[in-house]
């Protein structure tokens, strides 16, 4: 999100025919609740056109990105890296810490998986963060990850280069075409 150090979600372990829909909803969530990009790994990349489609639709900037090699990834990474896992640390007891290390201008990695998850991902996450210690979805997870990283202010971002916009009604449903 502008004016914010990057944040890009890795998308770990899709399982093609069951995680054709969360994968594509976990690359859609990114980009609407404020992260800058999306990497999926492996099979995870037959959802790029479906993202794309839409960033090309309603704006961006996001951008998604494919690698064959989600743990060199891992390994390279520079700054910050959270794991979202049902086994970690309260989210809201550790938000604190992730805001301070964002807002000094370190890159945030937000890593989701799918099925089970490597280890070695547990033991390079500088956190790793459960939205309650409850079994539920990693785009749940990531929505209010980024929500708490962003303390609410994704909801009134901009969005560049739409070619279509939703305008808020009561009722019914109106999008403007540019
Ligand atoms: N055993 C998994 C785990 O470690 O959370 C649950 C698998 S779940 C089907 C797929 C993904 O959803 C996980 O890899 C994790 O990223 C996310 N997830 C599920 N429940 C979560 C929770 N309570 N907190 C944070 N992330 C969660």
């Amino acid at each position: 999100m502008r004016g914010t150090p990057a944040v890009a979600v890795l998308r770990l372990g899709h399982r093609p025919g069951r995680d054709e829909r969360t994968t594509a909803h976990v690359g859609l969530t990114a980009r609407a609740l404020g992260a800058d990009r999306v990497v999926l790994a492996g099979e995870a990349a037959s959802r790029r056109d479906t993202i794309e489609d839409i960033t090309d639709r309603f704006g961006g900037p996001f951008r998604v990105e494919t690698t064959d090699e989600p743990m060199a990834v891992l390994e390279a990474w520079e700054g910050t890296v959270v794991h979202l896992t049902m086994y970690g640390l309260p989210v809201q007891e550790a938000m604190a810490d992730v805001r301070a290390a964002f807002e000094d201008g370190t890159e945030l990695l937000v890593v989701v998986g799918a099925g089970k998850v490597p280890f070695e991902v547990y033991e390079r996450a500088d956190w790793n963060l459960a939205v309650t210690n409850q079994p539920h979805s990693e785009i749940a997870a990531l929505a209010v990850f980024l929500d708490r990283l962003f303390e609410g202010r994704e909801l009134d971002r901009d969005w560049e280069d739409a070619e279509r916009a939703v305008v808020p009604r009561e009722t019914g449903k109106q999008v403007e075409e540019s």
